[in-house]
């Protein structure tokens, strides 16, 4: 995924960048987790779970973030963003208040939900909280056995519960998960009921790395992944 694009080309690219969505209203969840609903013709967008929108934060610059809820005649939708102020991005979307306008592409990627999988375990950290807030409607009107694994700053650890999510473990963001043995020994591996389930693994890629390492190894479910983010590196 490109993250950044010379001036001149987005010149090039000129109106199809110009901003086509506005802010509706923003609310933070936490002092470091923002939700902001946007509007604007979204009428022929494909939603899938998994799939990311590309946002430009500046000139130049562009990152993904997923669309947690959205409501086609109403023409909205709701992106829940980690303001954790290392980034452009992260401080571009810490500044958006209503009436802002920007460009937000459509929606694309990896799809993750496998209908036909009766149990869906997903593992993420602040970054996924979109994609858990689009995937949990469907686990619950499906009946599916499911389990959400955060892990999670301090600051961010009531945000499951002020999000309404359900079954799911907050874990604190400590660099356990990079820690295979620890992994190991997870309430999730103590009982074989989640042997023949699907494993949706997002956010830091080192944790996502070591967690699907571990998986591999116990030769436990069928694994769909994607780091979100990685220290050091912009954009992904
Ligand atoms: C498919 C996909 C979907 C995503 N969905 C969401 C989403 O819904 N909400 C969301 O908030 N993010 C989401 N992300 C992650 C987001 O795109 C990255 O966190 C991105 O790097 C943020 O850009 P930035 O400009 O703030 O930081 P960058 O300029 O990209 O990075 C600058 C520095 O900040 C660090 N950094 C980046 N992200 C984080 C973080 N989360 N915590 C701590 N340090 C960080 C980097 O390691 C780097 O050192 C998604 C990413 C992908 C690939």
């Amino acid at each position: 995924m490109i993250s950044s694009i010379p001036k001149w080309l987005a010149d090039l690219f000129g109106s199809s960048l110009r901003p086509n969505v506005k802010v509706l209203e923003t609310h933070y969840i936490s002092s470091h987790i923002k939700k902001i609903r946007f509007q604007g013709d979204i009428s022929k967008w494909s939603f899938q779970i998994g799939y990311a929108n590309v946002i430009r934060v500046t000139e130049t610059e562009y990152r993904n973030y997923t669309v947690a809820y959205h409501d086609k005649k109403k023409g909205i939708f709701d992106i829940i963003f980690h303001i954790h102020g290392n980034g452009v991005g992260s401080q571009y979307m810490d500044t958006l208040k209503a009436n802002d306008e920007l460009f937000v592409s459509l929606p694309r990627g990896k799809k993750f939900y496998e209908p036909n999988v009766q149990q869906q375990f997903i593992f993420g950290d602040e970054t996924s909280l979109g994609l858990v807030c689009s995937l949990l409607p469907l686990l619950k009107k499906h009946k599916h056995q499911f389990h959400f694994y955060f892990e999670l700053d301090e600051a961010n650890k009531s945000v499951p519960a002020l999000l309404d999510l359900e079954n799911y473990t907050v874990f604190q963001k400590n660099g356990s998960f990079r820690n295979e043995k620890w992994i190991n020994d997870l309430p999730v591996f103590q009982t074989t009921d989640w042997k023949e389930a699907r494993f949706i693994l997002t956010g830091n890629v080192k944790s996502v790395q070591t967690f699907r390492k571990v998986l591999k190894h116990r030769r436990t479910g069928k694994i769909s992944s994607q780091g979100y983010w990685l220290e050091g590196k912009k954009g992904l």
